[in-house]
């Protein structure tokens, strides 16, 4: 919500000449519409209508004084919508060239007379970077790779590094964040491990198969996961509202001949589409696909089309190539064949033969030879892929020549994007300037 309005008010701005730090020293005014006032930088246009400005509401909105944001919580103390419409910002004089003090007409009711909100230019100045950096990501950062890409870039962490250091967890999380696959080595030979490669990132994401769950044999199998045939592309929970994002698969034994991990990227596949074959990429990013598990006294079950855009409420307007792109973002894919539902048609509905033409060519892309990275999983390896991108799959092996475990465990996305902001902010901070409005 917060960051909307700032991005709603930031689109009126004309794009700043200079960088961030070349306009320190501006001065500031605040200018008089009809109702409302606005501060502007005094070296933008002089029409208020048209140049660079601040609505007073937005104004008071940001203000992070001790009275309006609470110094120990971090939180806001006040309701939006506990602002008088009538406010009024009128800028204090005074002698400093690198910061403007507001003082109130029609406050919120409670504050006091002395309340003041202080921006200090460079706060100003950032939104106008932040909107410049928003004008320069023009592409999504995500690299898309194929088997001789990925054999290229495959990345390998040691265990050691990624509970100890936090540049090798920084380089591990960025992997995840720009290709989604990931590998981690020596790994204790312990069932508590994948819990403990968590707990860098943070808490992990328990469903009804458990907290972290086991990858076997097993007579009776409830998923064809825990048998050892061949088990195809897929993503994993895709019939939860929210399915997890990252999956790890720690192997503990992996004796048995065969049972080779298999990683597809599915936004290669569905570029290729959306470049060849339009009308098809229309029908994957459009028609829901029901995925269900009813199953062993559960009964989950969620709709949603093949590709997920981005969807940018109150960002649609934005202007340029930046803005084209952004409405053009892919977030998702979500492809499960095993757990997909039946398909609620009426007779002769020509909509299904158009999603069965689209299905086969993502099909063929994402499993053609060229696409797919296949890695064994030896023991003492962690694989950490993003659910909601990469497809994995699993050759069959033979049980009876020996045991084949992995533990597997999920993390949620806000979980992951945390510690990459934080680790970002940290060792990134122009990235983390870039990445603040758009790239996830
Ligand atoms: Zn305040």
């Amino acid at each position: 919500m917060y960051s909307m309005l700032f991005v709603r008010c930031l689109r009126k701005i004309p794009p700043m000449s200079k960088s961030n730090s070349s306009n320190q020293n501006q001065k500031f005014q605040t200018g008089k519409n009809h109702r409302h006032s606005y501060l502007k930088p005094s070296g933008g246009r002089t029409n208020l209508m048209r140049g660079p400005v601040y609505d007073s509401i937005f104004l008071r909105d940001s203000c992070t004084c001790e009275l309006c944001v609470d110094p120990s919580t971090k939180q806001k103390t006040f309701q939006t919508s506990d602002i008088p419409a009538d406010i009024l910002a009128v800028k204090e004089l005074g002698p400093s060239k690198t910061s403007v003090t507001l003082k109130w007409q029609n406050d919120l009711p409670g504050y006091p007379e002395s309340h003041r909100t202080r921006f200090p230019a460079d706060t100003v100045n950032r939104s106008y970077a932040d909107w410049q950096s928003f004008q320069r990501v023009k592409q999504d950062e995500r690299v898309r790779w194929d088997q001789e890409k990925m054999l290229e870039d495959v990345k390998y962490i040691e265990f050691d590094d990624w509970m100890h250091d936090d540049h090798g967890l920084f380089a591990g999380l960025q992997m995840l964040d720009t290709h989604g696959l990931l590998f981690l080595k020596n790994v204790p030979p312990s069932e508590q491990s994948v819990e403990v490669i968590i707990s860098r990132i943070g808490s992990l994401r328990d469903t009804f198969y458990g907290r972290t769950w086991d990858v076997k044999s097993k007579v009776d199998a409830k998923n064809v996961a825990y048998t050892h045939q061949f088990l195809g592309l897929h993503m994993d929970l895709l019939y939860m509202a929210n399915p997890p994002y990252l999956q790890l698969l720690h192997s503990l034994h992996a004796k048995a001949p065969g049972g080779e991990s298999i990683f597809s990227d599915s936004l290669l596949a569905a570029d290729t589409i959306r470049n060849t074959d339009y009308a098809s990429f229309r029908v994957l990013k459009n028609l829901p696909v029901l995925h269900h598990y009813k199953n062993d006294n559960q009964h989950y079950r969620f709709e949603r089309p093949t590709f997920e855009m981005r969807s940018l409420q109150g960002l649609g307007n934005v202007r340029g190539a930046s803005g084209k792109y952004a409405r053009n973002m892919m977030d998702y894919v979500n492809w499960s064949p095993p757990f997909q539902g039946p398909f609620i048609f009426p007779n002769g509905d020509k909509k299904f033969r158009e999603y069965h033409k689209a299905a086969c060519m993502f099909s063929d892309l994402v499993n053609s030879e060229s696409a797919i990275f296949e890695k064994r999983l030896e023991e003492g390896e962690c694989v950490i892929f993003n659910n909601r991108r990469v497809l994995h799959a699993r050759r069959a092996f033979d049980p009876s020549k020996g045991s084949r475990w992995l533990k597997g465990a999920y993390v949620d996305e806000d979980v992951f994007r945390s510690r990459l902001r934080v680790l970002t902010e940290k060792y990134d901070p122009h990235g983390a300037l870039q990445n603040s409005f758009f790239l996830r």
